[in-house]
């Protein structure tokens, strides 16, 4: 991809799953690259497993003020900001009727407040430099309903509300973009199904799979890119085709 090479790039979540591969494509690609996470131990790991990472900040996203000091480290460690990438998130399993306000908060707090903090903290620093890239974690699940996942879902639409927001108010300073993906087989995901459950998802899919983590982290490469530089307050779903149909594709 054009344009990477020695980008400062900062994942958030980018000790495990989807951010831990997005960290190894972008520094594939010769970016300078930081992780935000929660995990001293998971982001230990990381480290071992990508030893050219920049660094690793320790905060939790839910909470403006560790925010807030990771953002201090950060510009001591890079001077600035070139891309983030806004992905970490929790779910929880369970049905409408039985969630908790404590678990609706803890939801509501970790996809969509953490992706406001982290964002904003980043593009006052894209603003005041020269510019960048936000690319928001979405989810399929923000676009179309899905059963036992009710607050997430809430979450995840909010998230790309937020992205097309702050498209109109960044430009053309900042481009800002959500990536909404399907069912991507994590590790942690992967030690947890039984092969016949991961057959029940992968047949509602039209390409026949569950998506990978290098095929989010390809698309988050193009779209912090010079190569998507006309491209701005969109929602790109990655689901090898899960939602194109909807009930009509239930032959
Ligand atoms: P994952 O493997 O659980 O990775 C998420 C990372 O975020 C973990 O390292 C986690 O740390 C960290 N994290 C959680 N809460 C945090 C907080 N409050 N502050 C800082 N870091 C925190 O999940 P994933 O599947 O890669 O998902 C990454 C993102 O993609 C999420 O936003 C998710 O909603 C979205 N997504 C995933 C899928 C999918 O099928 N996998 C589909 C659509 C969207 P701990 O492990 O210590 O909690």
């Amino acid at each position: 991809m054009h344009g990477l090479k020695d980008k400062r790039v900062l994942i958030t979540g980018g000790a495990g799953g989807i951010g831990l591969e997005t960290a190894r494509r972008f520094l594939a690609e010769g970016a300078r690259v930081a992780l935000l996470d929660l995990d001293p131990a998971a982001c230990q790991r990381a480290r071992e497993i990508l030893p050219s990472l920049s660094g690793i900040l320790l905060a939790d996203v839910s909470d403006a003020k560790q925010v807030a000091r990771a953002f201090g480290e950060l510009d001591a460690l890079f001077g600035g900001l070139d891309v983030l990438i806004n992905n970490a998130g929790i779910s929880i399993r369970h049905a409408f009727l039985d969630i908790t306000p404590e678990e609706w908060r803890k939801v509501i707090e970790v996809n969509l407040n953490g992706v406001f903090y982290v964002a904003q903290q980043a593009a006052r620093r894209m603003w005041a430099g020269a510019g960048g890239v936000i690319l928001n974690m979405g989810s399929t699940n923000g676009l179309t309903g899905y059963h036992y996942y009710a607050d997430y879902n809430a979450s995840k639409a909010g998230v790309i509300e937020l992205t097309r927001s702050m498209a109109l108010e960044l430009g053309p300073k900042v481009r800002v973009n959500a990536v909404c993906p399907g069912f991507i087989m994590t590790p942690m995901q992967e030690a947890e199904y039984t092969p016949e459950m991961r057959r029940s998802f992968e047949v509602k899919v039209p390409l026949q799979r569950l998506g990978k983590p290098e095929d989010v982290a390809a698309l988050f490469a193009f779209l912090a890119s010079d190569e998507a530089a006309f491209i701005t307050g969109q929602t790109f779903v990655i689901d090898g085709g899960e939602i194109a149909g909807g009930l009509a594709s239930q032959a």
